[in-house]
């Protein structure tokens, strides 16, 4: 695994507002904010405010209402970018073999452009 969860990760400063962000919107238990080396026209990162290492570990341990939470932010931001019609995806990486870098919880929300087949 990827260890206990580290308070001075990037996400978690973010979310204490240590360092700034480019918010695209939040609510009670998640935030979403565009990464700040897009991939996409439309990158944006999708976290929730608990401490979770990983989607292991967001699924194990958090509440229905932050899972509701995270999951009804997701959605809300791709038809508020106006994602619905043309499509998007949606995509987390969970530990070493999926190269995960950030150690809180994120997913990454791609769109903009036709985004080519999934890898593996
Ligand atoms: P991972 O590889 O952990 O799934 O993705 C981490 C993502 O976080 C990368 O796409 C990277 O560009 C983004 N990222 C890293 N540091 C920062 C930061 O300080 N601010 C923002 N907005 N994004 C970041």
């Amino acid at each position: 695994g990827i260890g206990p969860y580290d308070r001075e990760n990037i996400f978690a400063k973010i979310l204490r507002g240590d360092i700034p962000c480019r918010k695209v919107a939040e609510n009670d238990v998640a935030l979403a904010f565009h990464d700040i080396a897009p991939a996409a026209p439309v990158h944006v990162l999708v976290i929730p405010k608990g401490a979770y290492v990983s989607l292991a570990d967001f699924s194990a341990r958090a509440t229905d209402t932050e899972i509701a939470g995270f999951t009804r932010l997701v959605g809300q931001v791709a038809r508020d970018l106006g994602l619905d019609s043309e499509g998007y995806r949606v995509l987390s990486n969970m530990g070493e073999n999926a190269g995960q870098e950030v150690p809180h919880f994120h997913v990454h929300l791609f769109g903009g452009r036709a985004l080519g087949p999934m890898l593996a």
